[in-house]
């Protein structure tokens, strides 16, 4: 999502549409995830092809890094919506 708005340089609701438009065009699929909210790591890690109804998903790389570099929050994460280019 973020990486097609800055493609485009366009806004955020633009490229929502582009991308809506690619889905129904088969070119994109759409996809859930359920990304960590640590700042320092963001990795996705869990994706869907559905809504999900259990977002309830600790980071393992978080939970990897705790002792290492004190990351706290790990069990922080929320549900974003994005696309990918149809394989
Ligand atoms: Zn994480």
């Amino acid at each position: 999502m973020e990486n097609v708005r800055y493609i485009l340089n366009t806004t955020t609701k633009k490229a929502k549409r582009i991308c809506e438009f690619a889905v129904k065009e088969g070119a994109f699929n759409k996809s859930y995830g359920v990304k960590c909210e640590n700042y320092d790591c963001g990795v996705i890690i869990k994706s869907f092809k559905n809504t999900p109804t259990i977002i309830d998903i600790k980071c393992s790389h978080c939970l990897n890094n705790e002792e290492e570099y004190g990351i706290k929050n790990s069990t922080n994460t929320s549900l974003i919506e994005f696309y990918e280019l149809a394989t």
